[in-house]
């Protein structure tokens, strides 16, 4: 005899588990469609086999999903034949949770001891363990593609489970459910009746590629008995087996795309976008995509993996194949489906099909046009989207070089000084006729760059200013180099003048006449500035730093950011000191001690403006207060 020993589910899988058995969540009906998925996937692994396996029975009625439905047993029993589970498989698949996400949500709501956040389990791939809704026993009859040998899966909750041996025929798996007894707030009957089952299929199935048999009963009349009737029973299919993707749009019904998306890519809410395309010509291919409300949990992490999924006539053959996608739409979910591809195509193959190739160029145009048409569409989605996923789309832009600039640049947003958003279209159009540079200048946030001293001088002019908060900002527009024929200028950096001539000469000869007292404040502040001048753009304020060359104060910062410290790349500063300002005439007066000290202040009072951190606060505050 077999001796058989309960074991224990892994603890993670045990808090689920309670969750699902002690759920108050309204829609239990979900149980149905993960427990179909479960039967398609194992039928679509059997099929994939079979296209390189001559001996494997992938025939019509192989591929074929069946419900039963005992009233009296209070059963219902979902059975494929495909490619089945050894006793090892049952254990480690249906003993713990598989899926990562099941994990993140446990995770999330570990604290969560009402399980008030119940109402989003099932929207997303809680799969087997969702039958313990309804369910208070679930078998799983299994038996593995190639083996001899049967097991049976059997539970009744978290105590546990038991694997031992068992007879079936044939391969592939028969999931039992024995319904729970109604009770006063619920009512499990209705997973016993044919039509509402029938309905449940339709509604959450529907594009399953197998067909879905029941058996359904119907009253007909009889014909030897006038008035009488009699029941009858067929098997009916409830499945139209038309993916979703192959239906033309007005075929899909309201909320379809949506009940779509969230099933299949573990969301819980509804897309912000959906990008349904039939494409003709070189390649020929139908995709559907979806751009998600919210980046998903695992996004910026290194675990995240990007791709569409990819099908060859409707037969999944890829999950996430990468190819299809740039690194800039990584946050994109969705599939592909081409006759054009071949089936049992390897991973390493793929990457270098002339086909996919075609086939990806084309979605990154479409995605690219979509979004564009959203832009004009509807602004304030847009903007939506731009504050989740906008930066994936500079650092798009700076990645490669610029290459990919002429369709993403017109899709960037920024900042503005005009408040709100502004495309770089909407800021060329509104430069004024004497304005030759779109204006921008960097910082941590819009209000920190809108306070600095050349920004507020800039505006005073009348000047519209991008506002540059992402590190990728800047990276990105010197790989534009230019838009339109404008090219951009840091209204940070020195070259950047809006005086007229006149003011330009002026400047330049109080600049000469100082020509020592300057020199003398650059040595007292040693390598720091590699220049200390008058300007007169700073308006009230009476000093701001600046940087000259090649490399920004922002860029700078960001550089001493990345782990090999960007190399030692520094920004050549500059101190520039408000020509107009009173605390002229102090430094010409003041003697060398004076001189020193507010050299000091005034370059660490500049830098604390721009952001920059100060080497010396303590001496920098004691400093100020002496002044006091
Ligand atoms: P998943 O989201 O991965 O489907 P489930 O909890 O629903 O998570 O199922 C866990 C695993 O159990 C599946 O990934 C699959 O390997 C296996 N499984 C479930 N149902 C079946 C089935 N009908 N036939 C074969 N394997 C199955």
């Amino acid at each position: 005899m077999i001796e058989m020993r309960k074991k224990q589910f892994k603890a993670e899988s045990k808090k689920l588990l309670d969750m699902m058995i002690n759920s108050i969540y309204t829609h239990k009906e979900i149980f149905l469609r993960e427990l179909i998925s479960n039967a398609s996937d194992a039928t679509d692994k059997l099929y994939f086999k079979s296209l390189t396996d001559g001996s494997i029975d992938a025939s019509k009625d192989t591929l074929k999903i069946r419900i039963e439905l005992d009233k009296e047993a209070r059963t219902i029993k979902i059975s494929d034949r495909g490619i089945g589970m050894t006793a090892d498989e049952l254990e480690s698949n249906l003993g713990t949770i598989a899926k990562s996400d099941s994990l993140n949500f446990k995770n999330e709501n570990k604290d969560d001891e009402n399980l008030e956040n119940v109402e989003v389990i099932g929207q997303f791939g809680v799969g087997f363990y969702s039958s313990f809704m309804v369910a208070d026993r679930v078998e799983v009859l299994s038996k593995a593609l190639g083996s001899d040998e049967a097991n049976c899966w059997l539970s009744e909750g978290v105590e546990g489970y038991t694997v031992s041996p068992a007879e079936k025929e044939e391969n592939g798996t028969v999931v039992t459910l024995h319904i729970k007894e109604n009770t006063e707030n619920e009512d499990y009957d209705q997973f016993l009746d044919q039509y509402r089952i029938e309905e449940l299929v339709k509604k959450y199935s529907d594009y399953i590629r197998y067909p879905i048999v029941m058996e359904m009963s119907s009253q007909v009349p009889d014909e030897n008995n006038e008035g009488e009737y009699i029941t009858e029973v067929s098997d009916e299919v409830l499945n139209s087996q038309v993916p979703i993707w192959r239906k033309t749009k007005k075929e899909i019904k309201k909320g379809e795309y949506e009940e779509f998306y969230k099933q299949k890519f573990y969301d819980y809410s509804d897309p912000m976008l959906v990008i349904h395309s039939k494409t003709e010509g070189q390649a020929t291919f139908d995709a559907l995509m979806f751009i998600p409300e919210n980046a998903p949990s695992d996004f910026y992490s290194k675990d995240f993996e990007k791709g569409l999924q990819l099908y060859s006539n409707g037969v999944l053959i890829m999950d996430k194949c990468a190819d299809l996608l740039p690194d800039y739409f990584a946050f994109v979910r969705g599939l592909v489906d081409s006759a054009d591809l071949t089936l049992n195509i390897s991973r390493e193959v793929l990457q270098h099909d002339h086909q996919l190739k075609i086939i990806a160029k084309a979605i990154d145009k479409k995605i690219k046009s979509e979004l564009s048409k959203l832009l004009k569409k509807d602004r304030e989605k847009y903007e939506k989207f731009f504050k989740t996923f906008g930066v994936q789309l500079k650092w798009g832009v700076y990645a490669d070089y610029g290459m990919n600039k002429d369709g993403l640049r017109d899709l960037l947003l920024f900042k503005s000084s005009n408040g709100g958003y502004a495309t770089l279209k909407e800021y060329v159009e509104r430069m004024a006729d004497s304005q030759n540079d779109i204006y921008y200048a960097c910082g941590d946030s819009e209000e920190k760059i809108a306070l600095l001293p050349q920004v507020e001088s800039v505006k005073e002019k009348g000047y519209e200013v991008l506002y540059f908060t992402d590190d990728v900002d800047e990276f990105a527009i010197q790989m534009l180099m230019e838009y339109e024929g404008k090219h951009f200028a840091n209204i940070q950096k020195d070259e950047v003048d809006l005086s007229s001539d006149a003011e330009k000469e002026a400047l330049q000869k109080k600049n000469e006449d100082a020509r020592e007292l300057l020199d003398k404040m650059k040595e007292i502040l040693g390598g720091e500035v590699s220049s200390v001048k008058f300007t007169n753009k700073l308006g009230k304020h009476a000093a701001a730093i600046s940087a000259e060359g090649y490399v920004s104060l922002e860029m700078a910062k960001v550089l001493s950011q990345m782990p090999n410290g960007g190399n030692g790349i520094k920004a050549q500063l500059v101190l520039e000191i408000n020509s107009e300002h009173d605390v002229v005439k102090k430094l010409e007066k003041a003697d060398e001690t004076a001189l020193e000290k507010y050299t000091k202040i005034l370059y660490n009072q500049a830098r604390l403006i721009a952001g920059l951190t100060i080497d010396n606060p303590t001496e920098f505050a004691d400093m100020i207060c002496d002044m006091m």
